[in-house]
């Protein structure tokens, strides 16, 4: 008797329960929490605030089920531990750029960019539509992590130098902070590169432990406040056409993740993707002026050097390719991508650039004075 009034009472529990649905699902999803652990400087709005605008988009999309808490470098780990971080399960997430750990392997560099790479936009042809995130994809899986491009700063400045660099000589013994394969180019050509982490590079800059110094572009580096120690800002980096960041997942935490949760990570990490560039590209115009009208003394790097470095890129890949197999597969489909790309860029796009660069520099000039009118 009482358990068939039970029973009576646990149907009619489930045709309601069947009814609130939703509100049941809702209740019974998992509060996630996840630790970030970032690479870059807490006091850059643009490329630290990205992973923050990341974790708030997660929060709101899942109704706060899901938090991310972002981490600066040295919070929980070092800047350039956040992969090993991510792989070891120390912590579920991080925002890096993938070129940091070319010491592991050079391949990694294919995710953010390499040296006389793409821009922003044909690096996102390629991650999204390209076949690149396929294949970075399967790379990154050795270790124990799935990638989402999430952030490019688009082209780079070259840097900030105490001496002019006019002769390819100049590079000789020039103890240069710069990021990822570059600075094995530069090493061809005579430099001591070093890679440090953003926040380490003003201090090693005015004490003199080293002659110069590349981060990002005007915005981040007046911030930064590299104009503060040397004079000469050189462009462009031709290391960083559209270096592109990433957030690193680790594979068991992803998996674990319900669909729904995914799919908002993945959304948020794309929106990132778009919203750094235009940051960038915002904020940098003004942020060049004032540098320039501060003392900074902008210089092209030497059309000589430039040749010098593309010939050490050249020898380097090759070199690379011929010791390491994983590397070779993914630059091969690379280089073709980017042939490809650099074709199509020269004709619409480049000619539009170059017309609207000349207009722009025209409109700034003053109206030429109206000639009388003469009689035919
Ligand atoms: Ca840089």
């Amino acid at each position: 008797m009482e358990r068939r009034k039970f029973l009576r009472q646990a149907g009619a529990g489930l045709a309601v329960g069947g009814l609130a649905a939703p509100a049941i699902v809702r209740a019974q999803s998992p509060q996630i929490k996840w630790r970030l652990a970032s690479s870059f400087p807490k006091s850059l709005d643009t490329i630290y605030a990205t992973a923050e605008n990341i974790a708030k988009r997660v929060s709101a999309g899942t109704g706060g089920r899901f938090q991310i808490q972002v981490f600066g470098p040295g919070e929980l780990v070092p800047a350039f531990q956040v992969l090993d971080a991510v792989k070891d399960g120390t912590v579920e997430i991080g925002h890096s750029a993938s070129y940091y750990y070319v010491g592991k392997d050079p391949t990694f560099a294919l995710d953010t960019t390499i040296p006389f790479g793409m821009n922003s936009r044909q690096q996102a042809a390629w991650m999204y539509h390209g076949g690149g995130l396929e294949l970075m994809r399967e790379f990154f899986r050795e270790y124990n992590i799935i990638q989402f491009p999430a952030g490019n700063t688009g082209a780079q400045m070259g840097g900030w130098h105490r001496k002019e660099i006019k002769t390819v000589k100049d590079l000789k013994g020039l103890k240069i902070r710069i990021a990822g394969m570059a600075g094995q180019v530069l090493a061809k050509l005579g430099a001591v590169p070093q890679q440090l982490p953003g926040g380490e590079i003003y201090p090693a800059l005015e004490k003199g432990t080293i002659d110069a110094a590349e981060w990002v572009g005007p915005y981040d580096d007046e911030k930064l406040g590299f104009q503060k120690v040397a004079k000469y800002y050189y462009y462009p980096a031709w290391w960083e056409g559209g270096p592109q960041l990433s957030i690193y997942v680790n594979i068991k935490q992803w998996e674990a993740l319900p669909k729904e949760f995914q799919s908002v990570l993945e959304t948020a990490c794309a929106e990132a993707n778009i919203d750094m560039q235009a940051r960038y590209d915002a904020k940098n115009p003004a942020a060049l002026k004032r540098l320039v009208a501060g003392g900074a003394q902008l210089r092209p790097y030497p059309r000589a050097v430039m040749e010098a470095c593309r010939a050490a890129t050249e020898e380097l890949y090759a070199e690379i390719s011929a010791k390491n197999a994983k590397f070779k597969k993914v630059f091969d489909a690379w280089s073709k991508f980017r042939d490809d790309q650099r074709l199509w860029f020269r004709v619409a796009e480049k000619g539009f650039d170059d017309f609207a660069a000349l207009s722009s520099q025209a409109a700034a000039r003053p109206a030429p004075a109206k000639a009388p009118a003469t009689k035919p």
